[in-house]
């Protein structure tokens, strides 16, 4: 009972690279209506169900409304592109750093490539730029894109910052072709 089919491509991702641990701090970029976050809150006991594992945290961002979700904190109608809202989330966190940001953010496609890859990397990059400030050292960042003509420098400006960058297309995700996500690992501070 997840509230989209969505929920299958982060489970599928998560089964395979363990991204989302009990007691991580989560960041989920793009959340409405809910299906990842749901599937973050019971991977990393977000609720402290499990009373042998700590219990973890996930703030959960996206510009529409949604409904709430028990164990995760909510920040809806909110623009994640601006600062305000950024820092709004930093404000939420538990911890001063977070162990995982994903982004499920995705524009309205217009149905023009070109144009639709442009407005999907302005998220990417919001992404990236906010995970740059809070990721802990080896911590992770899963993205979800649009190929184009920017992926390759994205996936260039990533591997400056972490160990690995693997792109992963996972099987719930095949009828839309034109979909992927970048998961970047082993977070490191340049500088
Ligand atoms: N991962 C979600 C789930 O499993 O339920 C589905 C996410 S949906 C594919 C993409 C979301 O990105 C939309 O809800 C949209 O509102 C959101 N989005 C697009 N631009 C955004 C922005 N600038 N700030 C926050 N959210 C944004």
């Amino acid at each position: 009972n997840y509230r989209a089919r969505s929920a299958f491509k982060l489970i599928e991702i998560d089964d395979k690279y363990a991204i989302l641990r009990p007691g991580s701090v989560v960041i989920d970029c793009g959340a409405a209506p809910g299906a990842w976050t749901q599937v973050t809150v019971e991977r990393i006991n977000a609720e402290g169900k499990d009373a042998s594992h700590s219990k973890g945290q996930v703030i959960s961002v996206d510009l529409k409304y949604f409904q709430p979700i028990n164990g995760a904190v909510i920040i809806d109608q909110s623009d994640f592109t601006l600062e305000s809202t950024q820092k709004l989330i930093f404000e939420q966190m538990q911890k001063n750093q977070a162990d995982v940001i994903i982004s499920d953010m995705a524009p309205n496609a217009s149905g023009m490539h070109a144009m639709d890859h442009e407005n999907i990397m302005v998220l990417c990059q919001a992404a990236f730029g906010f995970a740059k400030q809070v990721l802990r050292n080896n911590g992770i960042f899963l993205c979800k894109l649009w190929e184009g003509g920017q992926s390759g420098k994205f996936k260039k400006d990533l591997a400056k910052t972490f160990k690995t960058v693997k792109i992963v297309k996972p099987d719930s995700s095949r009828k839309d072709s034109a979909e992927m996500f970048f998961l970047a690992r082993g977070f490191h501070r340049t500088v």
